[in-house]
C-alpha cells in the first residue's frame, strides 16, 4: 500500500514562529551542540549551561517559561538558522507526522506552512523522512551511550 503523502505534500514555512514558541522539544546530537558553542563563540560546556536542557532524558534547546526556544529572537526568528537541529530543520517530515494523513492535519492545526505552498515530492519527502529517522536513531544511540558512562554529559 501507498503512503498517505505517495502524490507529495503541499509545505511552505510561512516563518511565524509558532513551533518554536511552544512547550516542546529540539533535541541536539553532538555536532550541532560543538557547532552552536563554535559560532557563539562559548565551551560547549558554557554553551549547555545556558541553552540546553534535558527534555524527557534527550539533550534538547531550553526554552523559556511560555515556552519559546532559548534561540527565538524578539521578532520571532532562529537566532542560528543555518545552524538548526536537524530535528528543527526536518519539520514537519517526521515519521509519526507521516504515518497517516490523519496525524498529518492534526500537525497542520498548529503550521500555518503545512497544506499550503509547492507541492513537496516524494523523492524529497523520503529524504527527509530517512534523515529524520537517522536523527532519532542517533539520539537514541548518544542517550544509550551517555547512560553507560553514568548520566547525561552536559548537564544543565
Ligand atoms: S509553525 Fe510551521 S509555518 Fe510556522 S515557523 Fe513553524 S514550520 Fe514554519
Ligand atoms: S533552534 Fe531555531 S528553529 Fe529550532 S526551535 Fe529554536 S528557534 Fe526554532
Amino acid at each position: 500500500m501507498c503512503p498517505s503523502w505517495y502524490d507529495g505534500l503541499r509545505f511552505d514555512c510561512v516563518g511565524c514562529g509558532r513551533c518554536c514558541r511552544r512547550e516542546g522539544a529540539a533535541f541536539l546530537l553532538p555536532e550541532t551542540v560543538k557547532q552552536m558553542a563554535r559560532a557563539l563563540n562559548l565551551t560547549e560546556e558554557a554553551f549547555a549551561r545556558t541553552y540546553m536542557t534535558s527534555r524527557w532524558r534527550y539533550p534538547s534547546l531550553a526554552s523559556d517559561r511560555s515556552g519559546r526556544c532559548v534561540l527565538l529572537t524578539p521578532s520571532d526568528r532562529c537566532a542560528l538558522y543555518e545552524l538548526r537541529p536537524v530535528h528543527c530543520r526536518t519539520w514537519p517530515f517526521w515519521p509519526q507526522v507521516l504515518e497517516s494523513s490523519q496525524a498529518w492535519q492534526e500537525a497542520a492545526k498548529r503550521c500555518p506552512g503545512m497544506n499550503d505552498g509547492p507541492l513537496i515530492g516524494r523523492q524529497t519527502i523520503m529524504a527527509l523522512l530517512d534523515e529524520s529517522v537517522r536523527f532519532f536513531m542517533a539520539l537514541s544511540e548518544w542517550n544509550l551511550l551517555k547512560k553507560q558512562k553514568g548520566g547525561l554529559l552536559w548537564k544543565p
